[in-house]
């Protein structure tokens, strides 16, 4: 790898996460980022998903990962084009690896989790990783206890959306689902993986 994941920490941090003197926004890599309680978040989700009732869980789930994908694509796209990568991290990119590597030193800085583990196989176009401590488990577990289903909808969004931007010219080329929950199995880690979404009739 060729991307030095501590010198982006440094270098994020050195940011300071606080509103800009002036705005009162927290503008870093050319996107507006926020701190927010994880306990909002998950529950504003879960909120959702009750509402919209059992019979519905599906598309729910559906709609909530698709949020998350259309963000990733907006807010990692924004940040590939922001001076800060320029600077920082495009320079070191030779290969698509390189960019991807890029795109998960800065994403582990978010407060999300800490992906420990990712493989890209560029021949066919999927993409495998693995999250560490995604922030929705622990919250989960403390409310509901054990999970019946995986319910890392942002990560999910996300590990289509990194593909949208490695290998599509659009969003929603590729599709993703979490193959393997903590808040299921047990355990600090989540396995999400992503392909290229098949389209019927070459619609
Ligand atoms: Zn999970």
């Amino acid at each position: 790898m060729s991307i030095d994941h501590n010198a982006v920490r440094e270098a994020f941090q050195s940011m300071g996460l606080y509103g800009d003197p002036e705005s009162g926004l927290m503008r870093r890599f050319g996107v507006l980022l926020n701190i927010a309680p994880v306990d909002y978040w998950v529950a504003l989700e879960l909120d959702f998903i009750h509402k919209m009732g059992t019979a519905a869980l599906r598309l729910s789930e559906n709609v909530l990962i698709d949020a998350a994908h259309w963000c990733a694509y907006g807010t990692f796209g924004g940040i590939m084009a922001s001076a800060e990568w320029a600077a920082m991290i495009a320079p070191q990119i030779k290969t698509v690896h390189d960019k991807l590597d890029g795109l998960v030193a800065v994403t582990n800085c978010l407060g999300w989790g800490h992906i420990s583990h990712y493989q890209l196989d560029e021949s066919n176009q999927t993409l495998e990783i693995t999250v560490e401590h995604s922030y929705y488990v622990d919250y989960w577990l403390d409310k509901y206890g054990k999970a019946e289903r995986p319910i890392c909808y942002m990560w999910t969004g996300v590990t289509a959306g990194y593909m949208d931007l490695l290998f599509g010219g659009k969003v929603h080329e590729f599709t993703a689902e979490e193959v393997a929950c903590a808040a299921v199995d047990g355990g600090t880690r989540c396995h999400f993986r992503a392909e290229r979404l098949e389209k019927k009739f070459a619609l």
